[in-house]
C-alpha cells in the first residue's frame, strides 16, 4: 500500500465498498475504470484500454470516458445487465488530493435517465421472497412512482408468482441472499426468464422488523395498515427491501414512491409464460421482435404511456365480467364516435411522458423542456376534457370516470404559464429560462446586467471620442476581464486615469477604475441572476414534484383513454365486432380471423366457425400438415383472449363466457439450454394444463406426443383426452390439434367430443388447402401429398405411396424373404382391446355405464399385456 499514489488508495477504498459495481471514477473531464472493471468497460464499450501509473513502477489497465458522453455509455452497460457505481469529486481538494464519493449507482432497475430508459416499456425493479408461507413479490419504477406488492399462498402460489414475475418482466429483480442458502427465485434458472437481472441482496434486509421500519420511515407513517400490508407480510417484506435497495442505490428516486397500492392477481386471467410465448401476445417467436405479434397488430396508441398499459392490458386480460364489459363499452363509444376519436387521437399524438416527467422532476432531473413539456400537457386537458363530454351515443356514459381523473391542476398550470418562457433552452445553465416579469428580483437584477452591458457597449465609441485615439478598442479575455487596447503609436495620447495592465508587441492594455466597477457589477449580476434562476426551476420543479400522485393519476387516465381509442381503431379499421359476454357454457365464434394472420395474408385469409359448448367441449381437429390447424387453434384462444381485455374480436359474431385461464401447448421448442429435451418440455408443460385446468379454463393443445414414436405419442394423446373428458372438476374446453387421425375414434365413446378437419380438395392427384373447417374427422393424413408438395424427389414420394398401399391393407413394409424384424402391429388392430372397441356401441351407454365399460377395456388391457417387471 505504502508505494502505491495517494489517488490509487483512493480509488481501491471505495471500490472495496461497491465490490459488485463497476466503478466510474471521476478524473478531470473523464470517468476512468480500473483494473478488471476496465477491461469489461473496454471490451462492453469498444474503447480503448490503457493503463496508469499507480506507484513506483507499477501500471493498472484503464479506460475511460469524457464525462459529458456517460449516459449513452451508461445505458449500454445497464442494457448489458452491470451496475455501475459513480464517483464524483467533491469539495476542494484536500493535501493535494480531490476528495471523492459514489453518488449513485446505477442498476438496470433503477435506471432514471431517459437515455436508459425503453418509452415503450416500464422499468421495474422488483423483490421476490418465497418462505413456507409462500411468496411476496414489490414491484417499483424508479422513473414514474409507481410501487405495488402482493402475495400467494397455498399450492398455487409457486405458479401465480412466477407467472405475475414474467408478466411486470422486471429489468431486475431482487432476492435475498443468505450466506450458504440458495434462495435465487425458481426462474433464475429458467430459459423463461426474459431480460430479467437477478440481482442478489442480504437476506437481512428483507425481514419483517427491518422492512416495517424502513416503510414507516419512508412514508412518515406509524401503521401499514392504509397501504393494506398489515396482515401481508411477505407483499409488505418484499416492498421494504426495495426501499432498503434504493436508500443503497439511487436514493433520489425514494422521494417519487409517494405511495404504494397492495394487489391481487385475482381478478385477471392468468396467463402462465409458456402461453404468453406461444400466442406471441407482445413479440413473435421469430426472432424476438414485436413484429407479427399481437400487440403489434393492435398497437395504435400514441403515447408512451399508452404504449405501456395497451402491453399490460394484453399480458394480463380481465376475468371480472363488470370491468371486461366497461372496457368494451369504451371502446365502443370511440367505435361509433369517429370524429371524437379523431380529434382526441390528436391530441394524444405527441403528449409528454407525464409519469416519467412528474418523476424526473420530483427526483431533482427534470430539464426546462420537460416543464414547458408538462405546461403544454396541462393546457391541452380542458380541450380533451370537453371533447369527451360532448359525445353523445349510448357507451359515452362510460367514458365518465375518465373525464374527472383528466383535471388540469389550475394552479400548476397557472405557475408554470407565469414563470417559464414560452421556449426554454434544454438546460437550466443557458440561462433565460424564467418569464421576465415573474421575479421582480431578477428582473433586477438583468436590467442591471444588461444596464452595465450597454454601458461597456458604448465605451469604446465614448473614450475613442475622449481621447481622439481612433484605433481605440475594448475587449475582454478570460485573464483580464475587459480592457482598453491602444496602439503603439498613439501610446502617448493616453489619459492619465488609463491604468497599465498588459504590453503587447504593438499594443497596451489597459483598465480604468470605473471599467472594473461595471464589470463587477456585470459578472456579479450575471451570477446573481443564474443563481435566482436555479433557485426558482428548482422551487417549480418542488411544485412539479408535489402534484406527482395527481399527475400520475393524469398520466393513468390519459392512457387509458389512449388505449381504448387503439382499440376502437384497431376494430374500425380490421372490422371486429364487440364480443358478447354470456353466461351459457359456451364459446362460439362465427366467421373467426386471426389477428396477426390475416394481416399478413392481406385478404386472403379463410374465416371460420368454432362452437364448443356442454354437449361438445373437446374438438379433435384433424387434417394434412399445413392445412391451418395451428392457425386456427390460436385464433379462437386469441379471440377468448383479445375479447377479456376489453377489445373488439376478428370475427362476425362471437359468444362466449369468461374463462380463467387459457393453457396452450404449442408446437416443439427446445430449452436445451436448461438441460431439458424437447419432449421433456412438451410432457411437462401438457402435465402442468393437466394439473391446473378448471372447468372455466380453455386449452389449446397442438400435437401432443410428437416427440417420440408413434405408439407411444398416440398412446398418451389418447389419454390425455380421456383425462380431460372424464375428469369430474378438470374439464376445460379444449381444442386438440394432430396429425394422428386415428384419435378421431375418440368421439365415437367419449360423449363430449366432437370431430373436426380442416378441408383439403384434391385436384388432379395434388391437394389444395381449402382452410376451412369441417365437422367430421379427416380420413387420412395426406403425409405424402405435403412431402410432394415440399420437394421430395420423386422415386421417394412413388416408394412411399407403395409402402403406404401395403402397411394400409395390413401387409408388413418389408418382404418376409428373412425373418422380419419383430413386424410393428398395424396400428391397434388385433389387440383384444380395440376387438372390444369395436363392438361397443356408445350411442346405447349412459355416462355411467362407459365409465364402467372404461373399467373393464383396462383390465382387458392389463390382461393382455400384464405391466412387465
Ligand atoms: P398446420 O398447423 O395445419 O400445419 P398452419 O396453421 O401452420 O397449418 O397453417 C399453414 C399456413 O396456411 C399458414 O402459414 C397460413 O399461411 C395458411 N393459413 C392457415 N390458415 C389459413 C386461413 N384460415 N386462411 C388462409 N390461409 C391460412
Amino acid at each position: 500500500m505504502e508505494d502505491l499514489t495517494p489517488i490509487r488508495r483512493q480509488y481501491l477504498e471505495l471500490k472495496r465498498q461497491y465490490p459488485d459495481a463497476i466503478l466510474f471514477f471521476r478524473l478531470g473531464d473523464f470517468y476512468e475504470a480500473f483494473d478488471e472493471d476496465a477491461e469489461i468497460v473496454a471490451r462492453e464499450l469498444d474503447l480503448m484500454l490503457t493503463s496508469r501509473p499507480v506507484g513506483k513502477g507499477q501500471r493498472v489497465p484503464m479506460a475511460g470516458i469524457p464525462y459529458h458522453a456517460l449516459e449513452p455509455y451508461l445505458a449500454r452497460l445497464v442494457e448489458g445487465g452491470y451496475r455501475v457505481a459513480i464517483a464524483e469529486q467533491v469539495g476542494d481538494p484536500v493535501n493535494g488530493l480531490m476528495p471523492r464519493r459514489v453518488v449513485r449507482v446505477v442498476t438496470p432497475g433503477t435506471a432514471l435517465e431517459p437515455a436508459l430508459l425503453d418509452e415503450r416499456r416500464p422499468n421495474y425493479l422488483a423483490a421476490w421472497i418465497e418462505t413456507e408461507e409462500g411468496i411476496g413479490l414489490a414491484y417499483c419504477e424508479a422513473s414514474t412512482g409507481r410501487f405495488a406488492a402482493t402475495q400467494w399462498s397455498g399450492p398455487e402460489a409457486r405458479r401465480e408468482a412466477e407467472a405475475e414475475l414474467l408478466r411486470l418482466d422486471p429489468r431486475e429483480c431482487l432476492y435475498p441472499a443468505a450466506p450458504g442458502e440458495p434462495a435465487a427465485p425458481p426462474l433464475a434458472q429458467s430459459a423463461d426468464r426474459l431480460s430479467i437481472h437477478f440481482t442478489p441482496f442480504p437476506a437481512y434486509r428483507f425481514e419483517l422488523g427491518a422492512t416495517r421500519t424502513a416503510l414507516q420511515e419512508h412514508f412518515q407513517v406509524a401503521s401499514l395498515h392504509a397501504f393494506g400490508l398489515e396482515d401481508r407480510p411477505l407483499a409488505l417484506r418484499a416492498a421494504g427491501a426495495i426501499i432498503h435497495y434504493l436508500r443503497e442505490t439511487r436514493p433520489e428516486a425514494l422521494s417519487i414512491l409517494t405511495s404504494l397500492e397492495s394487489y391481487t392477481t385475482a381478478g385477471y386471467m392468468i396467463l402462465d409464460p409458456a402461453t404468453r410465448r406461444n400466442l406471441e401476445l407482445i413479440e413473435s417467436t421469430t426472432g424476438d421482435s414485436r413484429k407479427g405479434s399481437l400487440l403489434a397488430v393492435l398497437d395504435f396508441t400514441r403515447t408512451p404511456m399508452g404504449g405501456r398499459l395497451l402491453r399490460s392490458w394484453i399480458s394480463q386480460p380481465l376475468r371480472d365480467r363488470a370491468a371486461i364489459e366497461a372496457r368494451l363499452d369504451q371502446v365502443e363509444a370511440f367505435v361509433e364516435d369517429p370524429v371524437a376519436r379523431e380529434r382526441i387521437a390528436e391530441r394524444l399524438r405527441g403528449f409528454p411522458d407525464l409519469e416519467r416527467l412528474a418523476g424526473r422532476a420530483r427526483s431533482g432531473l427534470a430539464s426546462p423542456r420537460d416543464l414547458a413539456a408538462l405546461r403544454r400537457a396541462l393546457g391541452m386537458l380542458p380541450e380533451i376534457q370537453m371533447l369527451l363530454h360532448r359525445m353523445e351515443g349510448p357507451r359515452a356514459e362510460a367514458l365518465r370516470p375518465l373525464i374527472a381523473r383528466l383535471d388540469p391542476i389550475p394552479e400548476l398550470l397557472d405557475w408554470l404559464t407565469r414563470a417559464l418562457v414560452e421556449d426554454p433552452p434544454a438546460t437550466l445553465q443557458e440561462g433565460g429560462v424564467i418569464r421576465p416579469g415573474f421575479s421582480e428580483e431578477l428582473d433586477r437584477w438583468r436590467t442591471m446586467a444588461k444596464e452595465a452591458q450597454a454601458w461597456l457597449a458604448d465605451l469604446e465609441q465614448r473614450e475613442r471620442e475622449r481621447t481622439g485615439i481612433r484605433t481605440l478598442k475594448v475587449g475582454y479575455n478570460k485573464v483580464f476581464g475587459y480592457y482598453i487596447e491602444i496602439s503603439k503609436a498613439a501610446a502617448r495620447q493616453v489619459p492619465p486615469d488609463y491604468i497599465r495592465k498588459q504590453t503587447l508587441v504593438n499594443a497596451e492594455r489597459f483598465i480604468t477604475p470605473e471599467l472594473k466597477e461595471y464589470e463587477t457589477l456585470v459578472l456579479n449580476a450575471e451570477a446573481r441572476q443564474a443563481e435566482l434562476e436555479a433557485e426558482l426551476f428548482r422551487e417549480l420543479c418542488r411544485r412539479v414534484g408535489e402534484a406527482a400522485p395527481q399527475l400520475r393519476e393524469m398520466a393513468g387516465a390519459i392512457a387509458h383513454l389512449d388505449g381504448v381509442i387503439a382499440l376502437a381503431e384497431a376494430a374500425v379499421r380490421y372490422r371486429y365486432v364487440r364480443p358478447e359476454l354470456v353466461e351459457e357454457d359456451c364459446l362460439e365464434i362465427q366467421g373467426g380471423r386471426h389477428p396477426v394472420v390475416e394481416r399478413a395474408l392481406a385478404g386472403r385469409f379463410v374465416a371460420n366457425d368454432v362452437r364448443l359448448d356442454e354437449e361438445g367441449r373437446i374438438l379433435i381437429l384433424t387434417g394434412p400438415n399445413m392445412a391451418g390447424k395451428s392457425t386456427l387453434l390460436r385464433q379462437v384462444a386469441l379471440i377468448v383472449l383479445m375479447a377479456q381485455i376489453g377489445s373488439f374480436v376478428p370475427a362476425d359474431r362471437a359468444r362466449l363466457r369468461p374463462v380463467d385461464r387459457i393453457f396452450t401447448r404449442i408446437g416443439a421448442h427446445d430449452e436445451l439450454a436448461a438441460g431439458r429435451s424437447t419432449f421433456m418440455v412438451e410432457m411437462s408443460e401438457t402435465a402442468y394444463i393437466l394439473h391446473q385446468a378448471t372447468a372455466e379454463s380453455m386449452v389449446v393443445l397442438d400435437e401432443i406426443g410428437r416427440g417420440t414414436s408413434t405408439y407411444d405419442g398416440l398412446a398418451i394423446a389418447w389419454a390425455v383426452v380421456e383425462y380431460l373428458h372424464n375428469h369430474p372438476k378438470r374439464r376445460p374446453k379444449v381444442l386438440f390439434a394432430t396429425h394422428y387421425h386415428e384419435l378421431t375414434a375418440l368421439a365415437t365413446y367419449l360423449p363430449r367430443v366432437r370431430n373436426a378437419h380442416m378441408a383439403v380438395a384434391e385436384v388432379e392427384g395434388r391437394i389444395v388447402f381449402l382452410y376451412q373447417i369441417r365437422p367430421g374427422g379427416a380420413d387420412r393424413s395426406y403425409g405424402i401429398h405435403v412431402a410432394e408438395l415440399a420437394g421430395l424427389p420423386r422415386p421417394v414420394i412413388r416408394r412411399a405411396r407403395e409402402l403406404l398401399r401395403r402397411l394400409e391393407r395390413g401387409e408388413p413394409a418389408v418382404r418376409p424373404q428373412a425373418p422380419p424384424p419383430a413386424a410393428p402391429l398395424p396400428l391397434f388392430a388385433e389387440h383384444p382391446v380395440i376387438h372390444a372397441l369395436r363392438h361397443l356401441d356408445p350411442e346405447s351407454l349412459s355416462p355411467l355405464e362407459a365409465l364402467h365399460k372404461l373399467y373393464e377395456l383396462k383390465g382387458l388391457l392389463d390382461q393382455a399385456s400384464p405391466p412387465s417387471g
